[in-house]
């Protein structure tokens, strides 16, 4: 059973249990009500395994696109779409590992998608963590983590000083926070609950 219930009206309500990464996504895709095709990708995948049905992602990424893309019915539907399995080789296609988030199809300097640790400066990770609330001396075990090229052991110190006693708190599954961004999501749902 999935950890959280999105639909079109909650998603932004659950920005503090995204990773960097999906963050960095959906604070672009709402100051720019676009996304290009690898953070589409990204996004909507992660989103789907958060729970977001076909339906509801096609009424939230209509809704945010906006009128700058009047195609969204065709070109953008479709590739919803066929992230949910229902065009092309129907396949159902599983969110991204942080493995590939990180390994492949790096972002250019306008793009959102990728994993900020790899893909971004440590002083723009360091806007990106403030902006959450995370003070100075709270970012320093993840900035030396970045700096040191562990890209996913930043992402679980960004977890942990997230989620104070997450490790003893009673049904948070941390096995794959760091791995996965979709464990990151649900790990932090149970930790509200
Ligand atoms: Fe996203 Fe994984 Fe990078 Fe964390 S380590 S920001 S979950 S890609």
């Amino acid at each position: 059973e999935m950890a959280a219930s999105l639909d079109p009206q909650n998603v932004k309500d659950h920005l503090r249990n995204m990773p960097l990464c999906m963050v960095q996504l959906q604070v672009a895709l709402q100051t720019e009500r676009h996304l290009k095709h690898w953070g589409r990708l990204q996004y909507g995948l992660f989103l789907k395994g958060a729970g977001l049905s076909l339906e509801d992602a096609l009424i939230y990424f209509e809704r945010m696109f906006t009128a700058k893309t009047k195609d969204f019915s065709k070109e953008y539907a479709y590739n919803i779409r066929h992230m949910y399995g229902k065009e092309g080789k129907r396949q159902n296609y599983p969110p991204y590992t942080c493995t590939k988030i990180i390994m492949s199809n790096a972002p250019n300097s306008n793009d959102h998608h990728g994993c900020p640790y790899k893909h971004n400066t440590v002083q723009q990770v360091s806007t990106m963590l403030a902006k959450l609330g995370i003070s100075p001396q709270q970012q320093k075990p993840i900035m030396a983590q970045q700096q040191s090229g562990q890209f996913t052991l930043a992402c679980m110190e960004h977890f942990k000083v997230a989620h104070p006693n997450a490790v003893t708190t009673p049904n948070v599954n941390l096995d794959n926070v760091g791995n996965h961004p979709n464990s990151w999501f649900e790990a932090s749902v149970s930790y509200h609950k």
